[in-house]
């Protein structure tokens, strides 16, 4: 496990929750590309190699993990890489993605590293340890196309690499492992992403981060920051952090880096794929459907609601993130009465059953129609991704990219091969 407050002066393991008790499994299927490549080791048992066995089904039962083909019955079995140089793998069938979403799935991905099973509550448990590197291929420059500027893949790699060892969040740690493998912590998809360019940009980047005071960065990052940047205390609950610190998102000519004269909405998907297909990554308009809100506020808060009547900003952020929103309405005894929602993340929830790109939009009202004009998508503390690839495309250097956005902090290498 990564340990809190410390900076690792050799490349650490890092350990993420690929099934969770809160699946509730019982049975699982698992592959291997090269069986005699792992050992098997239980609680009191090591084996040298899988047998021969490509394929092997698992059960949960009697809180222990059974494996009939191997005859095998302990409460925790690892499979452990015997050449990891060659990076073998292990494929798991069936792992599920965005849990609680309206798009939950489950789909089949294959992992480096050692797998570890064990039984919680009679459930199947998987965890993947493997070294920090390795993981940071899989998941720095996801759904980034291979032909982004490499300036901007650095700074990708930089910042995933310091956000996972400012170790802030810690939400899994009850459960003996860093991160999981969802929106939680950070989507992992095994080495389904993992390209020639994410190993060229991880040995160039090896053991890079950015600190502030002699301690490692937390480097947090959102898709667009519509222009400024805001400011962390406004986002989440916490005192000032001196280099999540509102910026101007501009060039030395006022344009925004995160805008369509330094990046058209086309090329942008180019190089950031189709993440949304009808996505407006800069300026959106989005019209609330009062039905669904009426419902949402009768969901969240056990509102009893039969008409809005106004949606009034109360308190603004620097970057224009609402941070405090009033919704004025009418009761089903025909009161006005009002709510204050609180916190950018709780207005994009409660506004919109798709979660409103952000919270910085101002409020149009036609008749008994509200009109959102929105700009950016996501919290916009910290790096604006889109921002940042525009500094890239306008020849900035890594270095340049990220003292833009975490002001007072360096670029340090903390470890070496
Ligand atoms: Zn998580
Ligand atoms: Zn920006």
């Amino acid at each position: 496990m990564l340990k809190l407050n410390q900076i690792p002066r050799k490349e650490p393991k890092i350990r993420i929750g690929i099934i969770l008790p809160r699946d509730i499994l019982k049975t699982l299927q698992l592959s291997f590309s090269d069986p005699e490549c792992y050992e098997i080791e239980t609680s009191s048992k090591i084996f040298p190699s899988c047998t021969n066995k490509k394929k092997i089904n698992i059960e949960a039962n009697d809180n222990k993990i059974i494996i009939p083909q191997l005859s095998l019955n302990s409460n925790s079995i690892k499979f452990i890489p015997s050449i990891p140089d060659d990076n073998p793998f292990v494929k798991i069938n069936k792992v599920p993605a965005g849990r609680g979403f309206h798009w939950e799935k489950k789909i089949d991905l294959s992992y480096w590293g050692t797998i570890e099973l064990s039984c919680i509550n009679n459930n199947i448990m998987v965890i993947n340890e493997l070294p920090l590197e390795n993981y940071l291929k899989c998941v720095a420059t996801s759904e980034m196309s291979a032909i982004c500027p490499q300036e901007f893949l650095k700074a990708q790699f930089i910042i995933a690499r310091s956000w996972l060892l400012a170790n802030i969040e810690r939400k899994h740690v009850h459960l003996s492992f860093d991160i999981c493998n969802d929106d939680c912590c950070q989507r992992y998809q095994g080495i389904l992403n993992t390209t020639k360019k994410s190993n060229e940009v991880s040995e160039l980047t090896f053991g890079k981060v950015i600190t502030y005071n002699n301690k490692i960065g937390d480097a947090r990052y959102s898709k667009s920051c519509g222009g400024i940047t805001e400011n962390f205390e406004n986002v989440w609950v916490g005192n000032k952090i001196p280099y999540l610190t509102s910026i101007e998102d501009k060039n030395s000519k006022g344009i925004p880096y995160c805008s369509t004269d330094i990046l058209s909405e086309s090329s942008l998907k180019t190089y950031i794929g189709n993440i949304d297909d009808d996505g407006e990554y800069y300026r959106w308009n989005y019209k609330i459907n009062n039905k669904n809100l009426i419902h949402s506020l009768k969901n969240n808060f056990s509102l009893d609601v039969k008409k809005i009547l106004e949606l009034n900003p109360i308190k603004v952020g620097a970057s224009g993130r609402i941070i405090k929103l009033e919704i004025v309405f009418l009761n089903i005894d025909d009161r006005t009465m009002n709510i204050e929602i609180i916190s950018e993340y709780q207005i994009r929830k409660i506004l919109s059953p798709s979660f409103l790109y952000s919270s910085a939009f101002t409020v149009n009202k036609i008749k008994d129609q509200f009109i959102l004009e929105g700009k950016g998508w996501g919290h916009g503390v910290g790096l604006c991704q889109i921002g940042a690839l525009g500094m890239a495309l306008s020849n900035n250097k890594v270095m340049s990219i990220l003292s833009h956005y975490y002001p007072g902090t360096e670029i340090e290498t903390i470890y070496n091969k």
